[in-house]
């Protein structure tokens, strides 16, 4: 029998209007939807930002990863303001900074740059929810 699967939340930022925002969210999705969707679940930063009872204890019960699109940091600070931990906050500009050939543009569709980053960011992350959600793993000390 196996024990019940270990869960990350992942929040992005909700960024309308900003390409660094929807890069945000598309690297949320390239987690949840292809690379980790059985180890990840997203939870909407509008919903935190509602109170929504649901999603606030979705938050409390796993560790999160909170990816921003600017350094307001909506995501990061919603999660802690909900009772979660943040197992690790990221902020798209610093991927960027790493990747400079990858400019996003564009905000409801992004440029394939943009689209790029967004995986080259979900990717960089996989390590951690693998980490998070092995059957050994331990309680998270960032917090
Ligand atoms: S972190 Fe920046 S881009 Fe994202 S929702 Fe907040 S203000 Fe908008």
């Amino acid at each position: 029998m196996s024990a019940p699967k270990k869960k990350v939340v992942i929040v992005p930022c909700s960024g309308i209007g900003k390409s660094f925002g929807t890069v945000a969210r598309e690297a949320g999705y390239d987690l949840i939807e292809d690379l980790r969707p059985e180890q990840t679940r997203l939870v909407a930063l509008s919903k935190l930002v509602m109170g929504d009872e649901e999603a606030k204890n979705i938050v409390a019960a796993h560790p999160a990863i909170a990816i921003d699109g600017c350094k307001l940091n909506c995501a990061a600070k919603m999660v802690r303001e909900s009772g979660g931990r943040i197992a690790r906050e990221v902020a798209v500009q610093e991927v960027f900074r790493r990747h400079k050939a990858l400019k996003p543009e564009g905000i409801a569709e992004l440029n394939p740059a943009g689209q790029s980053l967004a995986r080259v960011l979900a990717e960089e992350l996989t390590p951690l929810v693998d980490a998070l959600t092995s059957a050994d793993s331990t309680e998270d000390r960032h917090a």
